[in-house]
């Protein structure tokens, strides 16, 4: 929608191609109905895939003050939530029809129902003849000068995003580096969760790759709230960690994570906490002991992950208990067994190559044929990181396919 715009305001005559009976299906799922539509840090860090000075040049071009100033000309203003930029009222319907709207006041031909079935470049009879596209649908064929592809990704197939795009793509001769889901939850092999399913919590999360002859290697690290679920681990640092263990375990590697329950406290001042509170609270039971401090089940989580009695009092913990204590909650080891699916999954990494288009997002196979969002091989972290870039990149391919 945002290339069919930018391509009408730079002069083309644009239609768009949608198999759903409505254009937008996705958006309406964003930011839980509220629709996190982009950040104020917009770091390259939180964007990642294949080649970074695409990314980069088509941030640089499309920056967020160019899509939020594009939004504001639509009529949709931006609410700053801590940082997270949200519609002003909070309704992802409310993005759909602004775009909607635009489409339908620049008289942007809109076929929606409409399934592809193949794209082909024209081919010249002479060498003065029209090079374009053929676009083949159920309901016959169209010709355009230029085409741009946004077809998504497979994530969340009935919001019309069902990887066919990918295999438009590979028909035209590019490459897909293989789609796998982003932006997920992640399961755990130990039967503990169910007893702490429910809790979320502020925590430090570090997921490493390891062997069976113990050697580790730090895959990336986040902070902020974590979900316990009854298979596992969620909520936004494990969204943003997914990626890497999905691929890691996608190539065969075993993948664990290391949890900081209490990333307040220092490691080297953990055992004094504890120390403090014990003795503070030195009648109560080592089960009440943690309540004020964590959730009752964790708290209990950790006391039996040490093989300490729950009845025992605090007061009479040994250092031993407390140095096991320390290292449990500083440093709990969960070993991750899978993840969210691509219906559970926010994103795709993976996507078309990108290195097969140029920084202006044409296809270095098929002049003529552009690309954006998510079908291109970028994946953003949680935060409106995705949707900035799918505006970004519409805005960026749109421009330059109508110049
Ligand atoms: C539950 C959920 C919550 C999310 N929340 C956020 C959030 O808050 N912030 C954020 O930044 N990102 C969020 N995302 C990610 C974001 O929605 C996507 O990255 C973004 O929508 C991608 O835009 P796109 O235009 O590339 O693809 P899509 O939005 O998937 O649009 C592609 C369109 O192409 C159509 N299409 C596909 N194939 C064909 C074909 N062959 N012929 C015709 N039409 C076709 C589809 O029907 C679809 O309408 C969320 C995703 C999910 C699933």
């Amino acid at each position: 929608m945002t290339a069919a715009i930018a391509a009408r305001y730079a002069g083309a005559e644009v239609t768009i191609f949608e198999h759903m009976p409505r254009m937008g299906k996705k958006l309406l799922l964003t930011g839980s109905g509220k629709c996190n539509i982009s950040n104020a840090d917009m770091d390259l860090s939180h964007f990642h895939g294949g080649d970074g000075s695409v990314i980069k040049s088509v941030l640089e071009r499309c920056t967020h003050y160019v899509t939020r100033r594009f939004f504001e000309g639509l009529g949709l203003i931006y609410k700053d939530r801590g940082g997270y930029y949200y519609p002003y009222c909070e309704q992802a319907s409310a993005v759909v029809d602004v775009l909607r709207f635009a489409i339908r006041d620049m008289g942007i031909e809109v076929h929606t129902d409409i399934d592809i079935r193949s794209i082909d470049t024209l081919q010249p009879i002479k060498e003065d003849s029209k090079k374009g596209f053929v676009i083949m649908t159920n309901e016959g064929r169209y010709v355009f000068d230029k085409v741009i592809l946004c077809c998504g990704s497979s994530s969340n197939r009935n919001t019309g995003s069902d990887g066919s795009g990918y295999i438009l793509a590979k028909k035209l001769g590019h490459s897909v580096i293989k789609p796998l889901p982003a932006l997920t939850y992640l399961t755990c092999e130990e039967g503990f969760y169910p007893s702490i399913a429910g809790i979320r919590t502020r925590a430090g999360i570090s997921l490493m790759l390891y062997d069976d002859d113990g050697t580790e290697e730090l895959l990336g690290s986040e902070m902020g709230e974590l979900q316990l679920t009854k298979r596992g681990i969620s909520g936004i640092p494990v969204f943003n960690l997914s990626r890497l263990a999905i691929k890691a375990a996608d190539e065969g590697k075993s993948v664990k994570a290391r949890i900081d329950f209490l990333p307040e406290v220092m490691p080297e001042d953990m055992i004094d906490f504890l120390k403090d509170r014990f003795a503070s609270l030195s009648g109560r039971k080592a089960e009440e002991a943690f309540i004020g401090l964590f959730a009752k089940p964790l708290g209990i989580c950790f006391l039996k992950r040490c093989g300490i009695n729950l009845q025992m009092l605090a007061g009479d913990m040994k250092d031993s208990d407390l140095i096991k204590l320390a290292d449990t909650i500083k440093s709990f080891e969960t070993f991750i067994s899978g993840s969210g699916d691509f219906e559970a999954a926010q994103t795709v990494q993976g996507g078309v190559s990108l290195s097969e288009v140029t920084p202006n997002l044409e296809s270095r196979i098929v002049p003529g044929l552009y690309f954006a969002g998510e079908i291109l091989d970028v994946d953003g972290d949680c935060g409106g990181y995705n949707l900035q870039w799918a505006v970004s990149s519409g805005m960026a391919a749109g421009r330059e396919a109508a110049g």
